[in-house]
């Protein structure tokens, strides 16, 4: 049973559910909203009034899974770790979960807990209504996040750079963290139409660095597919990844017919290394 932590500062005991909301003994109380999440984000942990991904962004991210947009990714990423984490039913975190779904095949093919943590709250509530079998969390992946040390035997970080340590910190030594890499042609053509600059970026060699204080590579597997898409899908596409696209690309995203698209992912198994560092956060 996933074990959540207070996140006001210095108190940290566990949160219990009582009736509609989570509470600590020292009386720290969150709200269960009513679509089933819960908000545990502390002022502190948001830089802006709506942080994380714009509701622009996650409502076109929902409308894109809608026609089946990265469906096939999922459906790579639950092999993947099946093929080389079969057991373990200890719970599994997404940090970044966005619409839930790859978290949502991973728990059915692994038959465990698992918990989405989101800093969207438009992410959270939608993910919620549309994937109650998760148990979703707004909080900051890019601090330090309400959970006790080793609750996870599985972690999935698909949505951008993440601490480490603090994935560490909440990884069982025998837990594997998955990571999932935008590949270097990902979306190439569009890139390419858009910003009239289809560079090509590997970025597995400078991930594995970041993480190797802590982990080391298991195991690493490619993904890719193509996809055509209409000029609104495109649109969506483009307001689900460029965050706060600039208008110009807008403009020159309205003017594209069907496209084909690439889409390609780099997944990564990690293990823990056996003696960590102690976190620094
Ligand atoms: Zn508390």
């Amino acid at each position: 049973m996933l074990r959540v932590r207070c996140p006001v500062t210095a108190c940290e005991r566990e949160l219990l559910r009582v009736e509609r909301a989570w509470r600590c003994a020292q009386g720290h109380s969150f709200d269960v909203a009513r679509s089933g999440y819960v908000n545990l984000l502390r002022p502190n942990d948001r830089r802006s009034a709506e942080p994380g991904d714009s509701r622009a962004a996650v409502e076109a991210r929902f409308r894109l899974e809608n026609l089946g947009v990265g469906a096939a990714q999922a459906e790579a990423l639950t092999r993947f770790v099946a093929e080389h984490r079969p057991s373990g039913s200890a719970p599994v975190l997404d940090v970044g979960a966005g619409t839930g779904m790859q978290l949502e095949r991973l728990r059915e093919a692994l038959a465990g807990e698992a918990c989405a943590v989101d800093l969207s709250t438009r992410a959270c509530d939608l993910g919620a209504r549309k994937r109650p079998a998760l148990r979703w969390i707004v909080a900051n992946a890019d601090r330090v996040l309400p959970f006790f040390d080793a609750s996870f035997g599985l972690i999935l970080s698909s949505a951008g750079p993440k601490h480490p340590s603090e994935l560490r910190r909440l990884l069982a030594d025998d837990g594997r963290l998955v990571l999932v890499v935008s590949g270097a042609d990902d979306l190439v053509e569009l890139r390419t139409a858009v910003q009239s600059t289809g560079a090509l970026q590997d970025r597995v060699p400078a991930t594995l660095q970041r993480f190797d204080p802590w982990f080391t590579c298991a195991a690493h597997e490619t993904v890719r597919t193509r996809m055509r898409l209409g000029p609104s899908e495109l649109l969506d596409l483009l307001a689900s990844t460029y965050r706060g696209a600039r208008a110009s690309e807008r403009g020159r995203a309205l003017a594209l017919g069907a496209m084909d698209v690439t889409f390609s992912a780099e997944l990564l198994l990690l293990a823990p290394r056996a003696v960590a560092p102690s976190p620094r956060v």
